[in-house]
């Protein structure tokens, strides 16, 4: 099989090429390289069945390009990142809803199966035990731009399902909760890069609020193989998954976790929320993830816990830290 992956440089995409080269596949990365980089393929790079293509999924002649004899896509693209988000919110928007309808076009012209990177964002403040991936949404004002990611991603996912109705498209939806791991930065705010590289630097830990939002954090490499036998499984077109682990931390405790593993001397700093994001930050206290579809579908089960997550996440960044 030839995939695409759009986000190919990016930190799922990246694992997701290597999975895929060490299956035999064939892989074309799409990355404009706003938030990936070229660092992240170096395992892959030289490999004979890769090829990269610079270019957003905005541009629909670099889509063409990157389409050529593909048989199925992984559309990851997207400007991540709460930072992101916030800095450049118009563009982030444009992105992640034009980037995503041009990828369904794509691959209606061509009649391939297309995966469609959604995200847990779009439950918003539902702080359920156990969020089914029928929850309701409880989404701030539109005006707050924290709120503009969740909404194109919920579009985004409306969109591929009426592609799949209307066109009888091939779609999967899935919906990653705070995937970490290897190559992750913290540069556009995800929490576990962030302190651990603060933690190795002996700079204070910064803790947002009060600590006590809770989040369960998933291994990238437990999520690759479940977007594969999910893209692959034709009884999962039309659908959406769930996929995260059900370990719960608060983020006060991720930061002493963090600690005791790096035995860093840095002390935790609590910032209020306006003060890390501006004003008018709205965060969610708590995101659980029921995966029982995704377990049921593909045998979606992460067994890598987050004492794992944490020393992975350290390895990669000594390494990166020694370069
Ligand atoms: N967070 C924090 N310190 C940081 C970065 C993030 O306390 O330096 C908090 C953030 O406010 C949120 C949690 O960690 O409550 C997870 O943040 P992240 O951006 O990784 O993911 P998301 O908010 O999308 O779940």
């Amino acid at each position: 099989m030839r995939y695409l992956i759009t986000g190919g440089a990016g930190f799922i995409g990246s694992h997701l090429a290597e999975h895929l080269l060490a299956s035999g596949h064939e892989v074309v990365a799409l990355d404009d390289l706003s938030t990936g980089t070229l660092d992240n393929l170096s395992t892959v790079s030289n490999h004979g069945a890769f090829r990269f293509v610079r270019g957003s999924v905005t541009d629909v002649a670099a889509i063409e390009s990157a389409m050529a004899g593909v048989d199925a896509v992984f559309h990851m693209a997207a400007a991540v990142g709460v930072f992101t988000i916030l800095d450049k919110t118009l563009d982030s928007l444009r992105t992640n809803l034009h980037g995503t309808e041009n990828m369904l076009e794509a691959a209606r012209k061509r009649d391939v199966p297309i995966l469609v990177a959604s995200t847990s964002e779009i439950y918003g403040k539902n702080t359920a035990h156990g969020l089914t991936e029928d929850a309701d949404r409880i989404i701030g004002s539109p005006l707050k731009n924290r709120w503009s990611y969740a909404e194109a991603k919920a579009l985004d996912e409306t969109f591929a399902y009426l592609y799949s109705q209307e066109h009888d498209l091939r779609t999967v939806i899935v919906r990653p909760f705070n995937t970490v791991g290897p190559r992750q930065t913290g540069r556009y705010g995800m929490v576990v890069p962030r302190f651990v590289t603060q933690a190795l630097a002996g700079q204070p830990i910064t803790v947002f609020g009060d600590g006590q939002q809770t989040r369960c954090f998933c291994h990238v490499l437990d999520v690759v193989p479940a977007l594969v036998a999910l893209l692959s499984d034709s009884s999962a077109y039309g659908q959406v998954f769930n996929l995260g682990s059900t370990e719960q931390t608060t983020i006060s405790q991720l930061a002493e976790r963090v600690i005791s593993a790096t035995g860093s001397s840095s002390t935790i700093v609590k910032i209020p929320y306006e003060e890390a994001y501006g004003d008018g930050y709205e965060d969610m206290q708590r995101r659980i993830p029921d995966c029982t579809k995704a377990f049921d579908q593909v045998g979606f089960s992460p067994r890598r816990t987050l004492d794992d997550i944490i020393a992975a996440v350290i390895a990669d960044r000594r390494v990166r830290v020694g370069r």
